[in-house]
């Protein structure tokens, strides 16, 4: 592999994702980094591997068979997912800006459903059905486009699904994920010849930082 993914989410937020405690729109976005990053997959199968073994050490004497077919019904489900991906590894790829982009297994029948594609400038983006409190949407970037700097009111998820995407902080590639907090600001950039398709997972409208208010408000409407 010519680029290797760099950025994964932290060991808190699988050891939640395994647990099945994050929001579903969180969840969607790292499950989708794990089907791009074999690190990642390895990783997931150990905490996975892990809680079965604690539940089983947890498990009273003379353990019913409830609780073995609960520790079975874990420790399957990665297994399970990988069994599924031939059949639906012929999900219609997503068509922007005449390019064709195949999804990960998690997104393949979410981004089915996307909303329509609103384009402004060199940037275009598609709602997908999204659980209450975020906002949940493909976006892509022609090359040598800017997204204005802003900051975040709340949560940004982005995971690039292809092509290649550049910020203040660093290059990310395809099954990079990058979290930025409140406190991050950052402006993204494609490159030249270089587009980019991102899943972006927001908890909050963004906040642009430059220009006047009633030019950026559309702008903020745009991403939200
Ligand atoms: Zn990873």
């Amino acid at each position: 592999m010519a680029h290797a993914i760099k950025f994964h989410p932290s060991m808190a937020l699988l050891e939640q994702f395994a647990e099945g405690t994050l929001s579903a729109d969180v969840a969607l976005a790292v499950s989708a980094h794990i089907d791009l990053c074999p690190h990642c997959q390895r990783l997931n199968r150990d905490i996975t591997a892990d809680m079965a073994s604690q539940l089983e050490k947890a498990a009273p004497t003379g353990s019913s068979t409830d609780w073995q077919d609960m520790i079975a019904a874990i420790v399957a489900q990665p297994q399970l997912a990988k069994t599924a991906q031939p059949e639906l590894a012929q999900a219609q790829p997503i068509r922007v800006n005449q390019r064709e982009f195949v999804m990960p297994r998690a997104l393949q029948r979410l981004a089915a459903e996307h909303g329509k594609w609103l384009q402004l400038g060199g940037i275009a983006t598609a709602k997908l059905p999204a659980g209450a409190g975020h906002h949940v949407s493909l976006l892509y970037i022609a090359d040598d486009t800017e997204v204005p700097q802003h900051t975040h009111l709340g949560l940004e998820m982005t995971l690039v699904l292809a092509g290649k995407i550049v910020d203040e902080n660093g290059e990310y590639v395809a099954g990079d994920l990058l979290i930025n907090s409140p406190d991050d600001t950052h402006t993204p950039r494609t490159l030249a010849g270089q587009d980019c398709l991102c899943l972006s997972v927001l908890s909050a409208p963004l906040q642009f930082k430059k220009g006047l208010t009633r030019l950026l408000n559309p702008l903020q409407q745009f991403f939200y």
